[in-house]
Order: C-alpha cells, then structure tokens, then sequence
C-alpha cells in the first residue's frame, strides 16, 4: 500500500459528525463501494441497525476481511471491535491487524473460501467461530461468518466443518448445544405428541380404570357402575372391597380411537415442515460448537500453506489423507442411503498412468502445475481430494448429481486435449466417476466403491 496512514471511515447518520484527524464520512454503504478501498470503518449507528449492517458489508466481496468496527457496545459477531471514536484508539487496532492479514501465508492474499475464514481467524487470535441460533430457520443454528465468506456459492456449513477438522485446521470447542433434526427433511422444527401405544392415535386421556379381580377385565370406571353398585361389566360379579375384589390399575390412560388402556403413552417427533413421524431415538442428533484454529492451522498460517517438493504440484488442491477421504466418502454415502431426498454426491477418479515417465521431462513440471490449477479452478469450493498413490487423484463431489459430474468430466477431457493439442508432452490421463446413489451398490461402503472405480482406470 503506497500510504501510510491508513484510510479511515466513519459511517454514521448523523449530517456532519465530528470526525477526527484524516477520517472520512459517509452514511451508506453505497457509498463505501464507490469510494473503493479502506483500511478501518468505524461504524456508529443504533445498536440495532449493527447486525444488519456488518452483515450486509462482510456480504460484499470487498469488504468481507475489511476492518470493521463499531462506536457502540456490541455483541455482533463480525464486528472487528468497538473502539472510541479517536486516531489514538483506532491506529493500534489497525496496524496490528494489517500485520496479522499481511504475514497471513506469506503475503499472499485470501482468494478461497476456506483460506478467506482461515484468515479471519488468523487476524482475530481471541475470535471463533461461533454459531448463532435462528429459531426461525429449520436447521436452528448456523454460522454467521461462514455465510458471510462464503460467496456465490451455498456451503453446507456443517459438512465444511467437519471437513476442515479432518484437515487439521479447526478445532472444536465446547458443547453449546445439542439438537434433533429430522432424519428426512434436516428440521429441527419439531413437535414432540404422546400417543397411543397400540395404534399411534394422538387422541389419548387420562381416565380413570378399574380391575377386576375375578376376571382380570381392566376398563372404564363408569362402565363398573350400575344403578348405582359397582358391577364387573365382563364377569357381572359384583365388587365391593378395593384391595380385595378390585383396584385401581396402572393403566389410566385411554385411547379414543382403539379404546386400549395403558400405562405410558409413546412418545413421537413429528416434523412440523415435512409431516414425518419419528421415534425419538431415530432423530438426527447435531452437536453445535465453536470452532478455533487449530495450532498446527496456525502454523500454516505463519509457514504458508503450500508444501514443499512433490507434493506442491497437488497440494493446491484441497488434498486430504485418503483414510480422512474415505471417512467421508463413507459418511456420503450414509447420507445418500439415509435421506433419499438430499442432494445427490459424485465420486471421481483421474489416473496419471504415465505420470513417473512423463515427469522426466522438463516442460512436464510446467504443465502439470498448469494443469492442476485449471482442475483447481473446475473443482467446486466444498469438493475434496486425495490421492492414493501417486498415480490416482480421487475427487468427491458432495453436492454434485450425474450432469454435474458429466460436465466436470467433459471439462477435464477438453482441458487434457488442449494440453495436447499445445505440446508434445503426452500425460496419459484417465478419468471414471459415479454417481451416488444411483451407481451404489446394496452393502458397498467406501473402500469397496473406490476399489471398483479405480479398476475402471486401471491396465
Ligand atoms: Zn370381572
Ligand atoms: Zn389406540
Ligand atoms: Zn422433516
């Protein structure tokens, strides 16, 4: 940055704040989009219009790892700070701030979403990410900074999570709650009915029974009584001693529909978006938690993310160790065969079959590079990578179906063409893929399924 002295903006309502030393005024967010570029906002609006207005910012591609902090006592979560309105109280925050964002990876600046929320992280040792509940939503919680990061593109926040801590870069913290969700439709909307054991009805009461002890007839109080004498309406025996000739039962619960009495009414989760009924145990739990950067993220953060020799060719892809690829493969499928209704996930593979012979030569390198970063650039922010030995790339498509995938295909045989077409360097490349569930087979789990596709790129 050729100034020095930062560039400070004062968003607030007010005709002509005071404003201190170099600071500039504005009191829309248009505005700020006009004036292009700034290193801190300090916003001083009503503590109500906060949320909504840091949020409608950090949305906005040039200001999603702005500075933003805020004149009034807040609990926003992408708030930066609340600080004075003073040169003296803002300049600090500022300057360290910059120094965290320009060390983040060696300078270089985020791009991807994942490195976009890695580096907010980074510049905010003290922050989490933390989840926010929205009653209103059918899956309850979610995670503001996750929304805000992300751009065009929807990211299942929970699936990227647990993704990121395969990787080692986010560690959870404490338990902050635990919900049930719909098994069909992910709701958490859910009303929970007592209902009738023996046929389900919902129209149950509590109504008093008695039992009679000389034929075991277990019914209605008021169908033991006549003309005024207590008399067992199966055996006609007459009853006149509790303790002896009857009692009261345990069962003092009725159902309208199929008259059976009983002692505890089941209990049922009905879904109040899909209409689902469910046992209770059958609900999906979710644990909810902040998550922080892990040390060893840390450390990326400060070293830079990408590795050094072989590696680094593939590395920029988001690899994960194959066990971990696995794990979750292994997971996507007993999403798939769980919830039919969610959308449907891709597996692909890529076998560099002459990759060892190729890589002698010297333009090879290049071209590889060159290569991964346009697979790089086909590949979807939430799909993930591995390889299981040198030769085979494996790519999962959480959200992708068949045309996707046919597509991303399709892209990547063009992609090797041209690279043909332009130079005498002959990578053999073959690529196969499946689609869940369609090309799942009963009892296939992960390791069984990789095994079948990669004998299609095999010999
Ligand atoms: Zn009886
Ligand atoms: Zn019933
Ligand atoms: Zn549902």
């Amino acid at each position: 940055m050729s100034h020095t002295y930062p560039r400070v903006f004062l968003m607030s309502e007010l005709k002509n704040p005071g404003l201190p030393d170099g600071w500039s005024h504005v009191s829309r967010p248009e505005q700020l989009v006009e004036a292009g570029s700034f290193d801190a906002l300090v916003i001083d609006v009503a503590p109500e219009k906060i949320s909504p207005l840091v949020r409608q910012l950090r949305s906005h591609e040039s200001f999603r790892l702005a500075l933003i902090l805020s004149a009034t006592e807040t609990d926003e979560l992408l708030v930066d700070g609340v600080v004075n309105l003073s040169n003296d109280n803002v300049l600090p925050i500022w300057r360290l701030w910059k120094e965290r964002l320009d060390s983040f990876n060696l300078g270089k600046k985020p791009e991807r979403f994942d490195e976009r929320v890695i580096a907010w992280l980074w510049a905010h040792p003290r922050k989490r990410i933390e989840p926010e509940r929205l009653p209103e939503r059918a899956n309850i919680y979610h995670y503001p900074l996750l929304e805000a990061m992300s751009s065009d593109e929807p990211v299942n926040q929970f699936v990227w999570l647990k993704l990121m801590q395969e990787q080692n870069w986010l560690q959870p913290g404490e338990l902050i709650d635990r919900i049930r969700l719909c098994r069909d439709c992910n709701s958490g909307h859910l009303n929970y009915v007592d209902v009738c054991p023996q046929c389900n009805a919902l129209e149950i009461a509590r109504q008093p029974a008695l039992h009679c002890f000389t034929c075991g007839h277990v019914g209605a109080q008021e169908h033991f009584l006549k003309d005024g004498v207590m008399i067992c309406p199966n055996c006609l025996a007459r009853l006149r001693h509790i303790g002896s000739d009857y009692d009261r039962p345990l069962e003092n619960y009725r159902c309208q529909a199929c008259q059976s009495f009983f002692v505890d009414a089941d209990v049922e989760a009905r879904c109040l978006d899909c209409d689902e009924h469910h046992q209770p145990d059958d609900l999906k739990v979710r644990e909810i938690r902040a998550f922080t950067l892990t040390e060893r993220g840390r450390l990326r953060c400060r070293q830079g993310f990408s590795e050094s020799g072989a590696e680094a060719h593939f590395g920029r892809l988001n690899l994960i160790n194959p066990d971990a690829f696995r794990n979750l493969l292994d997971w996507q499928i007993q999403q798939v065969r769980r919830y039919s209704v969610l959308p449907h996930g891709s597996l692909m593979v890529l076998r560099f079959a002459n990759l060892r012979e190729t890589m002698t030569q010297s333009r090879a390198m290049t071209l590889l590079d060159s290569l991964i970063d346009r697979i790089r650039e086909a590949v979807r922010e939430t799909d993930r990578c591995t390889r299981t030995n040198e030769e085979q790339l494996w790519l999962l498509l959480p959200s992708t179906d068949r045309d996707g995938m046919n597509i991303l295909r399709g892209r990547l045989a063009n992609l090797i063409q041209n690279f043909h077409e332009q130079d005498d360097v002959r990578f053999d490349i073959r690529i196969a893929g499946f689609t869940l569930p369609t090309d799942l087979l009963a009892q296939e789990d992960g390791t069984l399924l990789m095994a079948r596709l990669g004998g299609e790129v095999s010999g």
